[in-house]
C-alpha cells in the first residue's frame, strides 16, 4: 500500500512546526526518524494532510550532561545514545533498539512520542523519572514521564504539541534486562533498575499498554528484602494480558526473571 497523498513542509524552527501543526487543525503529522510514522502512513493508519519534517532543526540532537541529569534533545538517534558516555543506562537501552538502520535514523523523541508498549526508551524514561519538554502554542512545558504515556501508542501531547527534549536523571547504579525472541526484535518484556539518591526504582515494559513502575517490588527492597523477593513481588504486581507472542502467565515470570537479572546487573542483591 501507499501513502494517502500529504502536504509536506520542512520545518526550518520550532516555532515554525508549531505554526504549521496549529494551521494543520489537528491533521499534523511530525516526521522525526520515520521508522514508526512511514509504515504507519503506507499502511494508511494515519492519513495526516501535513507532515512536518523536523530533521532539519539545528540544536535539537545533542546529548549534554547537566549536573545529575542527562539532556537528550529529541533528535538524538538511537546510534548516538548507544555510543554516548553520559549515561550508560540510555547507551545499553538504546544498544537493544531494532537493528543499525532503525538505529540510525529512529530518534529519542519519535521512540517517546510514538509511546509503543516494547519500546526500551519509554521504560528508562519512566525508570530514570526523566522528565520531558515539549513546545506549543502557548509556549513549553515539562511533564514527568510517567504522566506523559496514557495508553498504548498514545500519549497526552497535544496534537499542536512537539517533544524538544528529555531530561533523563543519571542512576548511581543501573541494570537493564531484556527478553526478545530473536536479537533486533521487539521485546516481550523490559526491566530497568535505577539507583536515584539512594532509592532504586524498578520499570517494566511489555506487561501492560504503559511502561509500569513496579512500586510493590520497589517496596521490597526499601524494607530490606532480597532480589529475588523483590523480582517475585513485581511479578504479582502486573496485569500482562495473553497476546501471540506469550500467555499471561510467561510474561509473569519473564518479568521476575528480568528483575532478578537487572538487579543482579545493578548489584542490589
Ligand atoms: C523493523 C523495526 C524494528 C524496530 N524495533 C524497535 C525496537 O526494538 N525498539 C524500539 O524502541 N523501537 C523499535 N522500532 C521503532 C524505532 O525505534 C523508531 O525510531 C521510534 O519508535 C520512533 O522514532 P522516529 O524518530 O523514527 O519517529 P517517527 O517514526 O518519525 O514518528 C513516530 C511518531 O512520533 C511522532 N513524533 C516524532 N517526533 C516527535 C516530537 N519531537 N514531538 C512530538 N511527536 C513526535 C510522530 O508524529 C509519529 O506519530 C523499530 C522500527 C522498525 C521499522
Amino acid at each position: 500500500m501507499k501513502c494517502a497523498p500529504f502536504d509536506y513542509v520542512r520545518a526550518a524552527s520550532v516555532d515554525e512546526v508549531i505554526r504549521t501543526l496549529v494551521g494543520a487543525n489537528g491533521e499534523g503529522k511530525i516526521l522525526a526518524g520515520g521508522q514508526s510514522l512511514v509504515p504507519v502512513l503506507a499502511l494508511r493508519m494515519a492519513r495526516p494532510s501535513v507532515l512536518v519534517d523536523i530533521n532539519r532543526i539545528p540544536g535539537l540532537g545533542t546529548v549534554t550532561r547537566d549536573g545529575s541529569d542527562v539532556q537528550v534533545g529529541t533528535l538524538t538517534r538511537h546510534s548516538v545514545l548507544a555510543e554516548q558516555i553520559h549515561h550508560p543506562l540510555l547507551a545499553e537501552a538504546a544498544r537493544w533498539i531494532g537493528h543499525t538502520a532503525i538505529r540510525s535514523r529512529g530518534t529519542a523523541g519519535g521512540s517517546i512520542a510514538h509511546a509503543d508498549p516494547s519500546a526500551e526508551l519509554p521504560v528508562v524514561a519512566v525508570g530514570t523519572g526523566a522528565t520531558v519538554t515539549m513546545a506549543g502554542p502557548g509556549g513549553t512545558r515539562s511533564l514527568p514521564a510517567g504522566e506523559l504515556f496514557v495508553s498504548a501508542l498514545t500519549t497526552s501531547l497535544a496534537e499542536d504539541e512537539m517533544i524538544t527534549s528529555v531530561r533523563f536523571p543519571v542512576p548511581s547504579r543501573w541494570g537493564f534486562a531484556e527478553f526478545a525472541r530473536r536479537h533486533g526484535d521487539f521485546a516481550l518484556v523490559i526491566a530497568v533498575v535505577a539507583e536515584i539518591e539512594d532509592s532504586v526504582r524498578i520499570a517494566l515494559g511489555g506487561v501492560g499498554a504503559i511502561p509500569v513502575r513496579a512500586a510493590a517490588a520497589e517496596q521490597v527492597l526499601a524494607n530490606g528484602g532480597t532480589a529475588r523477593e523483590a523480582a517475585a513481588a513485581a511479578s504479582n504486581e502486573i496485569s500482562p494480558t495473553a497476546d501471540l507472542h506469550g500467555s499471561a502467565p510467561f510474561r509473569r515470570a519473564m518479568a521476575a526473571e528480568m528483575v532478578r537479572r537487572a538487579l543482579a546487573q545493578a548489584g542490589v542483591n
